[in-house]
């Protein structure tokens, strides 16, 4: 008993430390990221069944560390905790914008999805500085889309509403990204400052023969639809996959199926397929 007491007290454990040192040395790391230009983003096209076409990339941001790549699921949150995911998602949006500028323009029906969160859209000018870039590189605000998860909804936050408004207001879109995963309910969609949902790619993967019967992946879109939004389905991998979402009517699908995210100078072939 003696010796488990004493334990208690050990509560800094050798693997600890270690886990600590690389959070910190990350941290450090992604503070010069920038600078060092190790910050990049890979595209993926995101296409209509309907069109018969690319209508929209979503930007997905890209950290080459010492030649070594970092995952986003993994620098996002570090960002997102030092804060340093306002000067990453200030970057990621002026490099987005540059890339795809001269493809929006050549088609207003084209748009880029961009991810931001929550952290973001505390800043008082979060929206301004959005508008302003828009602006710069010349791109209409409504080919612009701001894909959010449901949790910026929760700790809201009032300034998370109107950043959202603003932007929306001025005739950008709000995507609710990871559709499903959340703890909402299906009806409290309704509440939601959204204009598409993007179905969870664990929906998704539930199609594997395509004979299957998913009531909640139908559910999902005819719930969207009669509320007026617009579906898009993410990690689509199959052709089963994707004819059992057209099927649902589906209104775009993203996924490997159709191509991994890749940088912009490498899309050159999905970019002229898109027109
Ligand atoms: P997300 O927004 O849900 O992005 C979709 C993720 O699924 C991407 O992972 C993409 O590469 C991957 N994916 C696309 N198609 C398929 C598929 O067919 N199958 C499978 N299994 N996966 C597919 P990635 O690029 O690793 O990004 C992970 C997450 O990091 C993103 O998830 C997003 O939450 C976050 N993220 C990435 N870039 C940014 C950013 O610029 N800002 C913010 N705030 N978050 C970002
Ligand atoms: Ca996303
Ligand atoms: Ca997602
Ligand atoms: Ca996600």
């Amino acid at each position: 008993a003696k010796a488990a007491g004493k334990n208690r007290f050990l509560r800094f454990h050798p693997d600890m430390m270690t886990a600590l040192v690389e959070r910190t040395d990350l941290e450090a790391g992604l503070q010069m990221a920038i600078g060092r230009s190790e910050i990049s983003v890979d595209f993926q096209p995101i296409v209509s069944p309907r069109m018969g076409r690319v209508v929209k990339f979503e930007a997905l941001a890209r950290w080459d560390r010492e030649n070594q790549r970092v995952p986003p699921s993994v620098f996002i949150p570090l960002a997102e905790r030092s804060g340093l995911i306002n000067d990453v998602g200030t970057e990621v949006m002026a490099q987005s914008l540059k890339h795809m500028a001269s493809w929006l323009c050549e088609d207003p029906s084209r748009s880029l999805s961009m991810n931001v969160s929550g952290v973001q859209l505390q800043e008082l000018d979060f929206a301004e500085g959005v508008l302003k870039l828009a602006e710069t590189c010349g791109v209409g605000v409504y080919q612009l889309v701001f894909e959010v998860t449901e949790s910026v909804f929760f700790d809201a936050d009032c300034n998370v509403i109107k950043q959202l408004s603003r932007l929306r207001e001025a005739g950008a879109r709000v995507a609710l990204d990871d559709f499903g995963t959340g703890y909402s309910s299906l009806g409290r969609l309704q509440d939601l400052p959204v204009d598409i949902v993007k179905i969870d790619k664990t929906f998704v993967s539930m199609v594997r023969t395509g004979d299957e019967r998913l009531p909640i992946l139908s559910s999902m879109i005819n719930m969207a639809h009669s509320l007026g939004l617009t579906v898009t389905a993410e990690g689509v991998e199959t052709h089963e996959q994707a004819n059992y979402l057209m099927g649902l009517e589906c209104d775009s699908l993203q996924g490997y199926l159709f191509s991994q995210p890749e940088p912009a100078d490498r899309l050159e072939h999905a970019l002229k397929n898109a027109g």
